[in-house]
């Protein structure tokens, strides 16, 4: 029987019927308005844990299991309020020698220092990256708008050999014979 659920997401309210529906490891229900919106989420979770590791593992070389700084992952999460995780990330792949050296030469005494210090470079930088990958992701679009066209250029085709059966002998004629 179908009852009033709210997204889990959104806030949206809904009912359990149409909304996608999740059963956690508890066995409980969560509703979402929709599968994409529910995918997108894990999609971002993903990203972020990926990001996170990236950043402890490889760019602060921390140990397995060590956490990110805080004031760092607040900031990384301002960040994402406009910028893509794939962006964030690919402005902490191009900057890690660089964040290593400054880590290193600064000697911060403070991981508030060295957070800081490391989102000034990132900072530096994101809006270059921002622009290459709103550049790539355009280009990406176009190529699939072209295949949409070339279904419809496909069909135009079609349509066209059609249309010439039905004419039939008047193919063969040129203007000037009728
Ligand atoms: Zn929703």
């Amino acid at each position: 029987m179908a009852r009033q659920v709210v997204c889990k997401i959104c806030r949206k309210k809904g009912d359990s019927d149409n909304f996608y529906k999740v059963t956690g490891d508890n066995g409980l229900n969560k509703y979402y308005c929709s599968k994409e919106e529910y995918e997108n989420l894990m999609n971002e979770r993903s990203k972020f844990k990926s990001l996170m590791e990236y950043v402890a593992l490889e760019v602060l070389e921390y140990e397995d299991g060590q956490i990110v700084p805080p004031t760092m992952v607040k900031k990384i999460n301002k960040l994402n309020e406009f910028y893509d995780y794939d962006v964030i990330s690919e402005c902490f792949k191009q900057n890690k020698e660089s964040i290593q050296y400054w880590v290193k030469v600064k000697n911060f005494s403070s991981e508030y220092g060295m957070t800081s210090y490391i989102m000034k470079i990132i900072e530096g930088s994101i809006n270059d990256i921002y622009k290459t990958w709103k550049y790539k992701k355009q280009q990406q679009i176009k190529i699939e708008n072209n295949s949409v066209d070339f279904d419809i250029l496909n069909q135009l085709d079609n349509h066209n050999a059609e249309n010439k059966e039905d004419n039939g002998i008047l193919d063969f004629l040129d203007e000037e014979d009728i």
